[in-house]
């Protein structure tokens, strides 16, 4: 069975497709996510980039040099607007993020880890039982991080966090 998952912008210009289940749904928290969101954090579902088609609605971008890579992140979104719809990356050209809350329905698609938690900001709930990263999932040079897991929900910034 294929799962496909469709979604679009707040204007309803952009729409795209997205089939087979992603190869990963992250929650991040780096400033940089908070940023191009205009909020606590941004949800997103990896994809191979072939796995999802756009209609002809076209996307604007700007590109963004990550100030821990050095690389460029490949911002897209309405140009009617604005809405994020999903994020392209230099170090990883396959790969597309699109923005969970961009779905149809958010709910296809389960977060399956948090990262970049120690920049989550004050009063934001890490859950428990699923994978929290301090930064990234991985170094620089591809080394697997070890995740966290919590056995209740954590507050971002609170007791016995740092
Ligand atoms: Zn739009
Ligand atoms: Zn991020």
């Amino acid at each position: 069975m294929t799962l496909v998952v469709q979604g679009g912008c707040l204007c309803g210009r952009v729409r795209f497709k997205a089939s087979g289940p992603p190869m990963r749904t992250l929650a991040c928290h780096c400033t940089f996510c908070q940023k191009v969101t205009g909020t606590s954090f941004y949800a997103e579902s990896l994809y191979q980039r072939s796995a999802v088609e756009f209609n002809e609605g076209e996307l604007k971008q700007f590109d963004h040099t990550s100030d821990v890579s050095g690389k460029k992140v490949h911002v897209h979104f309405c140009p009617n607007c604005g809405t994020t719809i999903g994020l392209t990356f230099e170090r990883w050209p396959d790969i597309r993020a699109i923005s969970r809350g961009c779905l149809d329905d958010p709910d296809a698609v389960e977060i399956g880890s948090h990262i970049w938690t120690r920049s989550a900001q004050t009063g934001v709930a890490l859950p428990h039982g699923v994978d929290c990263f301090d930064t990234a999932r991985a170094t620089l040079d591809g080394r697997a991080m070890e995740p966290t897991r919590h056995a209740a929900p954590v507050m971002a910034r609170g007791e016995g966090s740092s």
